[in-house]
Parts: structure tokens; C-alpha cells; sequence
């Protein structure tokens, strides 16, 4: 087969595909080529060929060349919904045009107005070959070179060395994220290669996926340390391999959910049981605990129809510009319902939207309405292949992801005018809502106030729809299998969502025992709300600070709502995290500048950079290392990079008040690195203009620092123990390993004698030591670090109240003796055991109500 040049049949300015604001192009799902933003108005031949697509609309056109190639120009996006306005065939169906004819004459003013783009993709489509020659990003004009294609063998032969623009590469590698290739990582891979040029596939047990289709990827089902082979052709190959193989390769970087507290890590699975056959008074349902909580309410069955839809298309045109139309609603409203979101559910929003673009669906929905298949019949069949593969996997956290998708279909066919679901907002007060599944959208659609609780028969813990249970505070069981939807309506149920049960039509007594349960529980939260404004001291007056760790300003807003007297870290890592490039200085400044702002005065604690290791960032790949948690994490990293370390610094010595913000040095392990950090702080403030000093403080995070914290005290402002890393190093157990998770403990008495030991040296030095690991915001920690000497504690935003009220009624004499008993434990369960043992037998405290709550009491 011959080579083709084509012409560009515009005058304008040559645009990469991927700025076509429609994925079927964007995605290059109908061919490649690039796009042209027009000055002109008339279209012409970019190459000799035969007329054989010039639709009534005359919006687009296809020319069949002497290769057998087909060369799409298709004027504009959206453009088939002008119906014809606009456009004047200067030829027609069937004729064969020379180069440089003049086909179609369009009103550009009338496009400009009305289109969505006027970008006018030129697209060669089939033909198995690939561009060898691409002219874009800059201005053309009629009838000059804009692309060359040839055969797939020639291209690879490649005259006047052009060929390795389109050759195939090829890599295998082992996938080492943590749960495979499910939602997160599919969306990162997809959104790495966005700017590229090159045709990226994944090829894993005999199946493909289009690597700009999250959807694609995920239903190929590859787990942690399966393979994959990355296929890639065209002139960015190698580095769009690259790219694949960095996101493949990583480790999984935390979701803003797994850090945040308004998402309580889900319990784990319960041991499968036989449930009873029947729903009848008195019968146990056992489920999987997705949301914690106890409740008492009636049984509010939602039973939601399928949207009835018909199956014939009424045309080709009319079907896509329907499905375009349904789609544009959603995205709208998603993007609407965005703006207000925080937390998990924009999380959800955001996990939507991307799957309302993603490739895969469209082409598929496409495919059905070219079969001659109506809009919704189109997108129901294209989701539901896709839900089918993903539940075929065999892995709950993929049939999870399946529930977004179906709401999405919904969510589609309602917008295409569908018959409406049943409403799922009229509830009675205090329901528990039983339903064979609950959509995202269903459940925000949801009046909250009104919702005691959540039954499902299906689902898992860490469904979008758990997620957002939690964040809500509403208790929820599922996996509940079938019969729960048997539950007659208005059932009465006791919903124990701490042991993983639901009760059926429970006798008097019962019922009673659980509502004066739940009053207790809410006169517990009243009480703790209520305290967690107030100042933080012990029983005895012992002031202790109780502040939060933040990773957003999101956060930062709840903690204040919750009572956190400040933050005492500030993850900075999560602002660069799940972006193209580092966020600006000034940037930087803003985010700084709205948090300190939202809490009002109060010390704001901002941790310098801490990536590498779990938290590795894609576009500042670290180099090689092949053990990451002893390599370039923390302050090594700030050090390897001191221009993100001076750029970070004065986005944090220009916060206003000067006064309100500390630094906190991450993974300190001698003092040099404070000093050289020093000196990097007083040249920033002198660049800024700043002649205040700041507090510089250090984590104890290793070992090292926890030894010499004697020396680090008398040049550190303060020091804050970052036990999560402290108990990882001191173990050495990966704090990411999931066989070694129950031992991971932080109560594990080396770890304490570590905190003991700093407590000391800052006390000699009459420094600050708080803790903002994971362990102070432990009820049956909070205590015994207290007791070792620790005056401020910086939890999770949720945990704030009830570690403020458990610390209320302690007394410190209290604190030390059990600090001190905690010291001689054997082992983290026995110092765990101590906090369960009944008051006066291990001589622990009597007065305060004798011993910490349990996490499930809290
Ligand atoms: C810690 O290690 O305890 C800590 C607070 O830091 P991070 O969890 O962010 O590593
Ligand atoms: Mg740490």
C-alpha cells in the first residue's frame, strides 16, 4: 500500500486531537489525525478521493482515497445538532474530488455561536497503518503538508528517518499496586498518557484495553504483581511507556478518603454465616459492617424499577444527539453538584464524571445506536457489558466500582427522559432503609435527618455508597444477602452496625434495651460536642492541647466544627498529590493562606514535604531505589530538591499573621538537617522580606531521632512524634503490609519507651512534644502518652470530641501510673489489656469511670 500526504483543507491553526472537547476524538476512537481551529469558511479535499459520507447535515465529510483510507473531516463539534443550518455541499455523494476542491462552504460565525467547539478534526481512519508526520500547534494554511500516513511495514522501514515516530513499542512489567489495577489507578493511567499522541494499549490474560479507558482497564482484572504487556505506536511511543510503566510500578498513593477522617476505616469482613431462611419476629440478619453505629428505627423498603426504555433507534443522528444531550445534563449537574461537594462525596462526583467520559462507554454506546439501537437501549447495553466484566473478575473491590457505573446509567436514561424511578426521598423519621442496592446518587438524594440507618443486601465496605454512610454518620450493614429485602415495610429493627446485625421484629424488652442504649450513645455525643469547644484540660486541670492533622483546607473547616484547638500537622503532600506538576509558589501561599484563615488564629502547624516512600508523586519521580522507605523520603527529599524546599518556605513565611504558622521538619534523623533547613528559612525570609522568626520543630519518626533527641532538643522549637513511621522503623514492619497489620501496633511497648524517652529531653529542654501519629487520636492511648509526658495530641478531625472528653475525666497522677504500668507490658496487646482490665485490679483509674472507652464505645 502507498504512503498518503494529506493537505490541510483549512487555513486556521493545527491543534492536537486531545483538545477536541468530545472523547470520541479526543480519544481518538474514530482515527487520527489532528484538528483545526478555522479562520476560513470553506472546506477543502485534503487529498484526491471519492465522496462517500456527506450526511443531510453536511457537517462533516469522507473521502475514500485510492489506498483504501478513509479521511473524515467533520467540521466542528456538535455540529450534527445545527441540522444543516450553516452548511452548503459544494459536492455530493458518490463524486470523486482532486486535491484542494473546495467541498463544503460553512457560516464560521454561526459554528463560533453555536457549536461546542469549532474545532474541525481531520481524521484518517482504518487502514492499519500510522502517522508518520503530524504538523500541529502552529498556524497552516490551505493545501500545505498536515499529514502523512503510511503502511504499517513502511513506516516502520521509515524514509528519511521518520520512523521511529510511528513504531510500535512494546514493554512488559509486573504491576505492583497495592490492589491491582482497580478505579484509581485505571483513572491515573488513563490521565498519563492524556497528553500524549501515541496509541497506548494493555494487553494481560488475553485481553486488551484501550489505555485512555479506565473502564477498559479495569475489566481487565490484573491484581498486585499480576503482568501486563503496554503496547504503544506513534511518535511519543517510548515515553508514553514510560509513563504507563511509573503509574504501574508505584506504589498506591493515600486517597484523600483513606486520609481523612470523615471516612472511618471500614471493619473488616465478617465470617460468612447461614442466614436464616425467614425475616420473621425475632430472626438475625448478619451483614458486613460498612458505616459503625447503633440504631433503632422501621424498616423503609426501597424497591427500585429498571427505567423503562425502548429498544429502536429513530436514526443514527437523532439517537447520538440525544445521547449527547442526556449526557451534557449529567455532566451539568455533576459539575454543579461539585462546586458544593467536600470530602467523599465530591470524591464520588469526581469518579462519575470521569466515568461519563471515559472512552470505552462511548464507543460502545456508539457502536449500539449505529446497530440502529435507541440512546438509552445504547448506553444501558455499554454499561452493562461493563459491569458484567467487571463483576466476571471475581474481586469485590471491582463489583464495587460496578455500582457507580449502574448509577450512572440511571442517572443517563433519567436525563434521556426515561421513565423516573420511584422517588427514594419520602421517607418516614428514624427509617432504616433496607434495598437489594443503593446508589451514590440515590443516597445523597436521600434526607439524611430522616435516615436511622442503612440495610443492603448487597454491596461491600468500601462501596462509594459506604464511604459516604460514614461521612454522613449513618450506621449501614452490608452483604446482608437477599432476604433482608423480604422485610415487611415499617418492620420495627434494631440495626447493631458495631457487631454486624440486624434484628428483626424484636420483642418489647429488647427494644427497650436498645433505645436506652441509643440514648446513651446520644447524651455520650451531646456531652462530647458539647466539650469540644471548650479549652482541653484534665480532670484535675492539666492543660492539653488538642489539635488536628489536616491534609485540606475540607479538613481544616471540620476540625474547627469538631473543636480542634489547631493543627498540629499539616500534610503539605497531599496539595502536590494527584496532579500534572507541582503546585506554584503562590499557589502554595493561597492554599496555606485559606487554612490558616479557616482556623482563626489558631497555631497552624505545616509540615515541609513528606514524599517517597508510600507517598511517591509521578511527575517528581525519585530516582531508582530499591528499598523507598529507607531512601529519599521527608526532609532527604526537601534536601535532593532545595528548590521545592525554598519555594515551599516562603509560600509559608508570607502566611498572615506572621506568628500563626510553625514548621514541622519530616523524618529527621540528625541535626544537620535541621540546621541546613535553618539556613535555607533564613535566607527565604530575608528573599521575603520576613524579619519574625518562625518555630522550626522535628518529627521523631525514627529511631535515630528518638535516641538523640536530647541533642535535636537544643536547637528544635518543638518536638512532634510521628508514631505511625516511629512504630514502622522501630518494628520494621511495613506500615503498608497487610499480613503484618494486626502487629503493627504503636502501643507495642519499644515504641513507648521511644516516646517516653523524647518526652524527657524536651522536658530537660523545656520544649513543646505532642504526637500527631494515628496513636493520639486512640482513646486507649490518649492516656498513656499524657501520662508519658505528652501536652498536646493532634488527631483526626472525627476523633476530636471524644478524645477531648475521654482526657476531661482523667487526672494526670491517673495518667503516669498507667504510663508507667504500660512501660513494663510485655507486649501492645497486654498494654491494650490494661485499658480493659476492671477498675482497682491493675491499681489503674478509679475515679475517671476507671478505664478508656473502646473504640466501639467511642
Ligand atoms: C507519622 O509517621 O506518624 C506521621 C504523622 O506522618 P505520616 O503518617 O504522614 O507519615
Ligand atoms: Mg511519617
Amino acid at each position: 500500500m502507498r504512503a498518503l500526504v494529506l493537505r490541510s483543507p483549512l487555513a486556521g491553526w493545527s491543534t492536537p486531537l486531545e483538545e477536541v472537547p468530545d472523547p470520541v476524538f479526543a480519544g481518538r476512537m474514530l482515527g487520527d489525525g489532528v484538528a483545526i481551529d478555522p479562520l476560513g469558511s470553506t472546506l477543502y479535499a485534503p487529498c484526491e478521493g471519492e465522496v462517500v459520507l456527506l450526511p443531510e447535515t453536511r457537517h462533516a465529510i469522507t473521502l475514500r482515497t485510492a489506498q483504501g483510507l478513509e479521511v473524515l473531516l467533520h467540521l466542528g463539534v456538535d455540529t450534527v445538532g445545527l441540522g444543516g443550518e450553516g452548511f452548503e455541499a459544494l459536492v455530493s455523494l458518490g463524486q470523486r474530488v482532486g486535491t484542494g476542491d473546495a467541498l463544503i462552504r460553512f457560516d464560521l460565525d454561526l459554528l463560533a455561536r453555536r457549536a461546542r467547539s469549532v474545532l474541525t478534526p481531520v481524521l484518517v481512519v482504518g487502514g492499519g497503518g500510522t502517522l508518520t508526520r503530524r504538523v500541529q500547534s502552529c498556524a497552516v494554511t490551505v493545501g500545505e503538508v498536515l499529514l502523512e500516513w503510511a503502511p504499517r511495514s513502511a513506516a516502520a522501514d521509515g524514509p528519511s528517518g521518520r520512523a521511529a515516530a510511528g513504531e510500535a513499542h512494546r514493554r512488559t512489567v509486573r504491576v505492583a499496586l497495592e490492589h491491582g489495577i482497580h478505579a484509581r489507578p485505571a483513572a491515573r493511567l488513563a490521565a498519563a498518557i492524556a497528553g500524549f499522541r501515541a496509541e497506548v494499549s494493555l494487553h494481560a490474560a488475553g485481553r486488551q484495553a484501550n489505555a485512555r479507558s479506565a473502564v477498559a482497564l479495569m475489566t481487565l482484572g490484573v491484581r498486585s504483581g499480576g503482568q501486563v504487556e503496554i503496547r504503544a505506536a506513534g511518535p511519543d511511543a517510548a515515553v508514553a511507556i514510560e509513563a504507563i510503566e511509573a503509574v504501574l510500578s508505584a506504589a498506591e498513593p493515600a486517597t484523600a478518603s483513606s486520609v481523612s477522617s470523615a471516612a472511618p476505616t471500614p471493619a473488616p469482613a465478617l465470617p460468612p454465616r447461614v442466614q436464616p431462611e425467614s425475616v420473621g419476629s425475632g430472626a438475625v440478619l448478619r451483614g458486613v459492617v460498612a458505616s459503625r453505629g447503633f440504631a433503632v428505627g422501621r424498616a423503609a423498603v426501597l424497591r427500585v424499577r429498571e427505567v423503562a426504555l425502548r429498544e429502536a433507534g429513530a436514526g443514527t443522528d437523532h439517537e447520538t444527539r440525544e445521547l449527547d444531550r442526556a449526557q451534557a445534563l449529567v455532566r451539568a449537574a455533576l459539575e454543579q453538584a461539585r462546586s458544593g461537594a467536600a470530602g467523599p462525596a465530591a470524591e464520588v462526583i469526581e469518579a462519575h464524571l470521569g466515568l461519563l467520559a471515559d472512552p470505552h462507554l462511548q464507543v460502545q454506546a456508539l457502536d449500539w445506536i449505529a446497530r440502529g439501537k435507541s440512546a438509552g437501549y445504547a448506553w444501558r447495553a455499554a454499561i452493562r457489558a461493563s459491569v458484567e466484566a467487571l463483576c466476571a473478575l471475581d474481586d469485590p473491590r471491582m463489583a464495587e466500582r460496578a455500582d457507580d457505573l449502574i448509577d450512572l446509567e440511571r442517572q443517563v436514561l433519567v436525563a434521556l427522559g426515561g421513565e423516573q424511578a420511584p422517588p427514594v426521598s419520602a421517607l418516614p423519621s428514624g427509617a432504616i432503609l433496607i434495598a437489594q442496592q443503593l446508589l451514590p446518587s440515590q443516597l445523597v438524594s436521600l434526607d439524611a435527618e430522616r435516615l436511622a440507618g442503612i440495610c443492603l443486601a448487597a454491596g461491600g465496605a468500601t462501596s462509594h455508597v459506604s464511604i459516604l454512610a460514614a461521612a454522613a454518620g449513618i450506621p449501614a450493614l452490608v452483604a446482608l444477602g437477599p432476604t433482608v429485602v423480604e422485610i415487611a415495610e415499617d418492620t420495627t429493627l434494631i440495626l447493631d452496625a458495631e457487631a454486624g446485625e440486624l434484628l428483626i421484629d424484636p420483642d418489647e424488652r429488647r427494644v427497650e434495651a436498645a433505645r436506652a442504649r441509643m440514648s446513651r450513645n446520644a447524651q455520650r455525643r451531646a456531652r462530647e460536642r458539647q466539650a469540644a469547644q471548650r479549652e482541653c484540660r484534665t480532670a484535675d486541670g492539666t492543660r492539653i492541647d488538642v489539635l488536628a492533622n489536616l491534609g485540606s483546607l475540607a479538613d481544616a473547616e471540620a476540625a474547627m466544627r469538631n473543636g480542634a484547638e489547631g493543627c498540629g500537622l499539616l500534610r503539605t503532600e497531599f496539595l502536590f498529590l494527584e496532579r500534572r506538576q507541582a503546585p506554584s509558589e503562590a499557589e502554595q501561599h493561597d492554599e496555606y493562606q485559606r487554612i490558616a484563615r479557616a482556623l482563626a488564629g489558631k497555631p497552624l502547624t505545616i509540615r515541609t514535604l513528606d514524599i517517597g516512600g508510600d507517598k511517591p508523586i509521578d511527575y517528581l519521580p525519585l530516582p531508582e531505589e530499591e528499598n523507598p522507605a529507607l531512601g529519599l523520603r521527608g526532609v532527604r527529599t526537601s534536601l535532593w530538591r532545595e528548590d521545592l524546599l525554598d519555594e515551599q518556605l516562603r509560600a509559608v513565611l508570607t502566611v498572615q499573621p506572621t506568628g500563626q504558622c510553625r514548621i514541622l521538619l519530616p523524618m529527621i534523623t540528625d541535626v544537620a538537617e535541621l540546621r541546613t533547613v535553618r539556613a535555607h528559612i533564613i535566607e527565604a525570609s530575608r528573599r521575603v522580606g520576613r524579619t519574625a522568626p518562625i518555630e522550626l520543630g522535628v518529627m521523631i519518626e525514627t529511631p535515630a531521632s528518638a535516641l538523640i533527641a536530647d541533642v535535636l532538643a537544643r536547637e528544635a522549637d518543638f518536638f512532634s512524634i510521628g508514631t505511625n513511621d516511629l512504630t514502622q522503623y522501630t518494628l520494621a514492619m511495613d506500615r503498608g503490609h497487610p499480613q503484618l497489620a494486626a502487629r503493627l501496633d504503636a502501643l507495642h511497648p519499644a515504641v513507648l519507651s521511644l516516646i517516653a524517652r523524647t518526652a524527657e529531653a524536651a522536658h530537660r529542654h523545656g520544649r513543646g512534644v505532642a504526637v500527631c501519629g494515628g496513636l493520639a487520636s486512640d482513646p486507649v492511648a490518649a492516656p498513656i502518652l499524657i501520662g508519658l509526658g505528652v501536652h498536646e495530641l493532634s488527631c483526626a478531625p472525627a476523633a476530636i470530641p471524644s478524645v477531648k472528653a475521654l482526657i476531661g475525666e482523667l487526672t494526670l497522677e491517673q495518667c503516669k501510673r498507667w504510663a508507667r504500668e504500660a512501660l513494663e507490658q510485655e507486649s501492645a496487646e497486654a498494654v491494650r489489656a490494661l485499658s480493659a482490665a476492671p477498675a482497682g485490679k491493675t491499681g489503674e483509674p478509679a475515679s475517671a469511670g476507671a478505664r478508656a472507652p473502646s473504640l466501639g464505645e467511642i
